[in-house]
């Protein structure tokens, strides 16, 4: 860990009034999560809507990996970033991760940028099931791919991306509307390399905001923002919330 950047980074932490935080799959990782919008995991959407056999080998798939969620916890970088609401510090965490790890952990102001792996939705009708109810089902009727009980449909995806698809349209306009006003942008472990999130950094600096990326992967981006930190998000940022805390007085 570079400590004189970390603790230039936790000075600018304690100054700035609004920050947003972008975290992704690098805090799934670390959770032993693997990346649901991985596209080695979705097939193309038009694949997936045209094949019967496509869905069949997509719910196997996810009845296998999918348990791994159900009993992935939250880590510390998760818990750092639940202090980190908790203490007033955020105004708005975005993450690219879709294992509802931030909500179990206990921040509230979430947006998940790539929806989330919790839900399954018909595509004919829209009607929304739980994970857990549909994999159920599936497991009580012998099935291999669910089918809607409101309207017989049988093309029910999680509303994540698959190729092809675009992100969620508000999720996304919000990040965009959020990051004109921020005056720190913190992005841990996330994935830069695609649009749009390959635009957050530059757009948060071009309307003056500082922005710093913890990660333990390069990126693109680590040119040209304010600072980097290599490292794993689950040590560093328990390190940073620790520090901000011996700031706050003791009531
Ligand atoms: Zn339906």
């Amino acid at each position: 860990m570079e400590k004189d950047v970390l603790e230039i980074v936790i000075d600018w932490i304690k100054e700035s009034q609004k920050i947003i935080v972008l975290t992704g799959a690098e805090l799934s990782a670390e959770s032993g999560v693997p990346d649901f919008s991985d596209p080695r995991i979705n097939p193309p959407i038009r694949d997936f809507r045209a094949s019967r056999e496509v869905r069949a080998q997509y719910w196997k798939k996810i009845k296998e990996i999918y348990p791994v969620l159900v009993n992935a916890k939250p880590n510390p970088a998760h818990e750092a970033l639940a202090e980190f609401e908790m203490f007033g510090y955020l105004d708005c965490l975005f993450t690219q991760t879709t294992d509802g790890l931030h909500h179990r952990a206990g921040n509230s102001l979430v947006i998940e940028l790539h929806s989330s792996m919790l839900w399954v939705t018909c595509t004919s009708c829209g009607k929304d099931y739980t994970m857990d109810s549909i994999l159920a089902a599936l497991e009580k009727q012998g099935k291999d791919i669910p089918e809607c009980e409101q309207c017989g449909g049988d093309i029910l995806k999680p509303p994540i991306s698959f190729p092809g698809q675009p992100l969620p349209h508000w999720e996304v306009r919000e990040a965009w509307m959020r990051l004109h006003y921020c005056d720190l942008f913190l992005i841990v472990g996330a994935f830069l390399e695609n649009q749009p999130a390959s635009s957050f950094p530059t757009l948060a600096k071009e309307k003056g905001a500082k922005v710093v990326i913890i990660s333990e992967r390069q990126s693109p981006a680590d040119d040209y923002v304010d600072a980097v930190i290599y490292g794993k998000p689950s040590q560093i940022l328990p390190y940073i919330v620790k520090k901000l805390k011996e700031g706050i007085p003791v009531a």
